[in-house]
């Protein structure tokens, strides 16, 4: 496996694309064994370019939750649980995590750590017996009761989580214009039109010679130092 990229939004929209090959795959091959020596990179995005976040974990023996475990452990500094699970019709995970300190008035602090702690230790015990199985076979809802039934529980509505691809006219056109009017413009004349597939949905958008010389027609139109993004 030579890439393997996963992407969620904030509203449980995720999509993801692999680079693997076919020849070499085993079917019993676990993530280990796939990612070889490779490491993980946890990227959170605002919105904002400035406010991009990348943490950077090896792999190294670690299994993916175990590795995501060490990136929130080294990153967030925060203790967290992960377990995940997946066969050929779905995957679950379930995230048990400490809960950060608030900053609140001195006294009520130390309540809130050891109180945060002692709940913290309590739910990682309670999911330790939790089997990777378990998260695909039971509800959402009956594995929270079943693992947390000591523990003061709150089950708050579910979100579902869907497929959704961000490619867009606008992205796919910046991607051309990166590539440049000479390079674009000599694919147009040789094949008659240039076509981008995304490697997300495998949607393919095409340009013919009317749609490139719009676009760089238009890019050519821009007043030099214009903020435009390239
Ligand atoms: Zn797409």
């Amino acid at each position: 496996m030579r890439l393997l990229v996963a992407q969620c939004t904030h509203d449980f929209l995720v999509r993801g694309v692999v680079r693997f090959d076919h020849e070499r795959i085993k079917d019993d091959a676990d993530f280990v064994a796939l990612a070889g020596e490779g490491t993980i990179m946890v990227t959170i995005e605002t919105g904002k370019q400035a406010s991009r976040y990348q943490g950077i974990v090896p792999i190294g023996s670690r299994s993916l939750s175990a590795s995501l475990e060490h990136y929130f452990e080294n990153s967030e500094q925060l203790p967290t649980r992960v377990i995940l699970g997946a066969d050929n019709f779905g995957t679950a995970g379930l995230l048990v995590q400490r809960m950060p300190s608030h900053g609140g008035v001195a006294g009520e602090d130390v309540d809130f750590e050891v109180q945060a702690d002692r709940t913290f230790s309590a739910a990682s015990e309670a999911i330790a017996g939790v089997q990777s199985d378990e998260l695909l076979f039971r509800s959402a809802e009956e594995l929270m009761r079943r693992t947390f039934s000591g523990l003061d529980l709150r089950i708050h509505d579910s979100c579902a989580v869907g497929f959704r691809c961000r490619c867009s006219t606008e992205r796919v056109e910046g991607m051309l214009r990166s590539l440049g009017a000479t390079e674009v413009e000599a694919i147009v004349a040789e094949r008659g039109e240039v076509t981008v597939t995304c490697e997300f949905c495998r949607k393919p958008w095409s340009f013919d010679a009317v749609d490139v010389s719009r676009l760089f027609g238009a890019a050519a139109d821009q007043a030099p130092g214009s903020s435009a993004v390239n």
